[in-house]
């Protein structure tokens, strides 16, 4: 049986720590599928939109991943989507306490879906999206912190 696995994740914008991760567990599933979760209440920075076509681009010629969005409950879309894998990334301790609590909670909801945690490279533990958002409304250039197939000034973000 296929191994696929969802990353799920806000991806507002994805990073080279989403990136690096997504590589790296190319060497243990078959599948990625990169689900930017689409929640109405929560305010973003890029549309869903935008921000697939963003990570479609950094894996254009990868054909083992996938790029989704979802609403609702991440272990619902992994069922419909026979992905028996919910792949996330640690950057700290923090991340680590935060992970456990959904993955614990994902666990009693669906039993048969495993959570499988990488840990990120020490270079890419102080990258996240929220400081990248803070750059860029800044007028900074963020483009380090991004794939260099994501050109962010092609894309226009919406002010909070
Ligand atoms: P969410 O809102 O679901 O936390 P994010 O886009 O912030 O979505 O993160 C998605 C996943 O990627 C999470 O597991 C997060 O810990 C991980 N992640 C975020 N930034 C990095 C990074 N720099 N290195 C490794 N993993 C990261």
């Amino acid at each position: 049986m296929k191994k696929i696995a969802v990353f799920p994740g806000s991806f507002d914008p994805f990073t080279i720590g989403h990136e690096g991760i997504v590589k790296r567990a190319l060497n243990l599933f078959d599948e990625i599928i990169i689900a930017v979760g689409a929640n109405a209440l929560k305010k973003n920075y890029y549309p869903v939109h935008v921000r697939k076509e963003m990570i479609g681009r950094v894996f254009q010629d990868e054909p083992r991943v996938k790029v989704d969005h979802y609403e609702g409950l991440t272990v619902d879309y992994c069922i419909r989507h026979n992905a028996r894998y919910i792949l996330r990334g640690l950057r700290t301790a923090a991340d680590f306490e935060f992970e456990r609590a959904i993955a614990q909670v994902n666990k009693a909801l669906a039993a048969d879906v495993e959570s499988v945690f990488f840990l990120t490279i020490p270079e890419h533990s102080p990258i996240n999206s929220s400081i990248v958002r803070d750059i860029i409304r800044s007028g900074g250039d963020a483009s380090r912190f991004v794939p260099a197939a994501i050109k962010l000034k092609d894309y226009k973000g919406e002010e909070e």
